[in-house]
């Protein structure tokens, strides 16, 4: 059957209809009636019942109101009290984003601020919150992505055809197989890749940024043809799971990437921030802006629990996975549910400060990938009071020194966390009013945690609705970005100063700690995972005679101020935590699969599950490929 024909025949009047397009799974039909275009919520609704697609009618974009006037008539419908800040065209698809400090004053009346906008203008509306943290970058990132209005229209659509368009059978040649071109046995570049005779679907494409020899996924595995590939999935925006994506672009990939929305923003941050930093550092790109542009153009956003079809034969569902912003679970129900498979990427399964647990109940999981970064026997973490008490020991000391507090962080995740507790403890008084320096690029990440609170747990979301209640915008928060402005914070008096990267291999806590290292007074805080053979690592197994590169020259240090590691703030889940996932989980998976973690960690708990569970587990290498069914 051809649907758009159904389509048409089901309307019957083929005057209504300018165009039909698909817009990955869903359905877009275009109109140069305008009644049609206003009110057709019958006709929507047995659609959607006939072809099982979500269907939408937009007005042809030769009616559509000039784009400078049409601004002028949305800012006049809004409520003041909106401040509505940004509007986007999106002209090749009738769409107008509209960008407002409190957007749902405008969703509260929804529907009649909906209706009178497409009456108006014929625009479509689609309602989003303004960064309450000004950020140029997330300004960039949307520039980029509505500059490209007609490419994404075709692009949308030639994606859907070819979903709707290509016949597949599950019979009994049908086979679903994984490879493990990275993060397995070791943490680092990610990238699962997902094979049916029909697909080939990428899951993660992350760098190795402590491994030298091998810092990228093992992409020339023979199984793999970059021109073959259909989709990929991004869990989330950490740099073991996205790192390399742009590069897929400037080898050639034309196909698209799904994520949240969060993900895609978080991670073209730190993509140009990588290229930034390789810059200051002279060393060898791995891709460059254009690339990065390129993989914006690609990129599709999915909600949590919507369900879409990536190819003729995989559909996919995100999930939350509790371990930062926008992080995603990605179940996939491959060949129309001959086979259902699951991987957790980074998964928190306990309550954070901005975050739920991850989820644990699925319709059909056959298949589970789970990361086991801290699986180890010995590998439980502090709970997370005992971890707060113990930060907040070390900055009351080491403020009474009158010292500074250096708290390495990945640029997503922890360093807002942290913001939040530290918000606390000012609130309630807990620690003096000092200041507290969130570096660089941080501060941009903050930015697009406040525009979308619909990711978060509801205390941390409500807070930046009410608008001035939001934590991350507490005055103690001090934002610097050049060397000037750090050397003023060093050569100050106490400050907590939050600084990337994490396992301070580069970037500004690099900085900081050359400047602090030597005198007692100072504290750094290890909060994050420490890679083998990074600086960070060094220091947690006590390395105490370290070399920095301080302007381009390697000087040797004497490390005299405190090192604290801090287990409990941890975005994965521990020992603990992994084990009570497997007994949560549901329905219960037949076939384990435990990458992202150190092997001696794997093989621990891989024992560990097999005893407990009676589950086939099992801890494949880089490499490897498995038969799943
Ligand atoms: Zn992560
Ligand atoms: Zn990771």
């Amino acid at each position: 059957m051809d649907i758009k024909k159904d389509i048409l025949e089901f309307i019957g009047d083929k005057s209504l209809v300018e165009d039909i397009n698909f817009e990955v799974s869903n359905l877009i039909i275009y109109t140069k009636n305008r009644d049609f275009f206003l009110d057709n919520a019958e006709t929507v609704h047995s659609l959607v019942n006939r072809e099982k697609k979500r269907i939408e009618i937009r007005l042809d974009t030769s009616l559509l109101m000039q784009e400078s006037k049409a601004e002028e008539s949305i800012r006049k419908i809004a409520v003041p009290e909106a401040d509505v800040k940004e509007v986007w065209f999106d002209k090749d698809r009738s769409l107008v984003y509209i960008e407002a400090m409190r957007p749902e004053l405008l969703s509260a009346s929804n529907k009649k601020f909906i209706n009178q906008i497409k009456h108006e203008t014929g625009w479509t509306p689609s309602l989003s919150r303004f960064p309450l943290i000004k950020s140029d970058i997330v300004r960039a990132v949307r520039e980029m992505l509505y500059s490209n209005s007609a490419f994404r229209r075709k692009l949308l659509n030639s994606i859907g055809e070819k979903i709707y368009y290509s016949n597949f059978e599950v019979n009994e040649k049908y086979w679903v197989r994984i490879s493990a071109l990275g993060g397995f046995g070791h943490v680092g570049r990610s990238a699962v890749f997902v094979q049916t005779p029909m697909s080939n679907v990428l899951l993660d494409c992350g760098v190795d940024v402590s491994n030298q020899r091998e810092p990228v996924p093992r992409l020339d595995a023979p199984e793999f043809d970059l021109a073959k590939l259909d989709a990929v999935v991004i869990t989330h925006s950490h740099l073991d799971h996205c790192g390399f994506l742009p590069a897929l672009y400037k080898y050639g990939y034309k196909g698209p990437v799904y994520s949240t929305a969060p993900t895609r923003d978080v991670m073209t941050l730190l993509h140009l921030d990588y290229i930034s930093l390789a810059n200051k550092k002279n060393s060898k790109q791995m891709f460059d802006v254009d690339d990065i542009k390129e993989m914006l153009k690609h990129s599709i956003v999915l909600p949590y629990h919507e369900v879409t079809d990536i190819t003729p034969d995989f559909r996919v569902t995100l999930h939350n996975a509790g371990h930062i912003l926008g992080s995603s679970m990605v179940h996939l129900n491959i060949g129309n549910g001959f086979y259902n498979l699951l991987y957790t990427g980074d998964f928190k399964y306990a309550n954070s400060k901005t975050l739920n647990r991850a989820e644990n109940v699925f319709d059909r999981v056959e298949g589970l990938i789970m990361e086991s970064t801290y699986g180890g026997d010995n590998d439980q973490q502090p709970s997370r009071e005992e971890a707060e008490q113990f930060f907040l020991d070390i900055i009351t000391k080491t403020i009474e020194k009158n010292g500074k507090v250096l708290v390495p962080v990945l640029g997503v995740g922890r360093a807002q966390e942290l913001m939040l507790l530290i918000e606390e403890w000012g609130r309630f008084g807990l620690i003096p009013e000092i200041p507290v320096i969130v570096d660089g690029m941080l501060w941009d990440v903050t930015a697009i945690y406040t525009v979308y609170p619909e990711f978060m747990n509801s205390e941390t979301k409500s807070r930046i609705i009410e608008y001035n209640n939001n934590p991350f915008t507490a005055p103690s928060f001090k934002h610097t970005v050049s060397e000037e402005e750090r050397q003023q914070v060093l050569s100050g008096g106490p400050a907590i100063i939050i600084a990337t990267s994490g396992m301070m291999n580069g970037g500004p806590s690099v900085t900081y700690f050359a400047n602090m290292c030597e005198d007692e007074k100072n504290s750094v805080v290890l909060v994050s995972y420490q890679g083998a053979g990074t600086l960070g690592r060094t220091l947690q197994n006590g390395g105490r005679e370290v070399e920095i590169e301080v302007k381009g020259k390697l000087k040797k240090m004497d490390v005299k101020a405190m090192i604290y590691s801090i287990e409990g703030f941890s975005g994965h889940s521990d020992r603990l935590q992994l084990e009570r996932y497997l007994r949560d989980i549901k329905p219960k998976p037949r076939k384990i699969f435990l990458v992202h973690g150190e092997e001696s960690k794997l093989q621990e708990f891989s024992r560990y599950v097999r005893r407990r569970f009676h589950v086939e587990t099992l801890t494949p290498h880089v490499l490897d490929a498995v038969r799943l069914k």
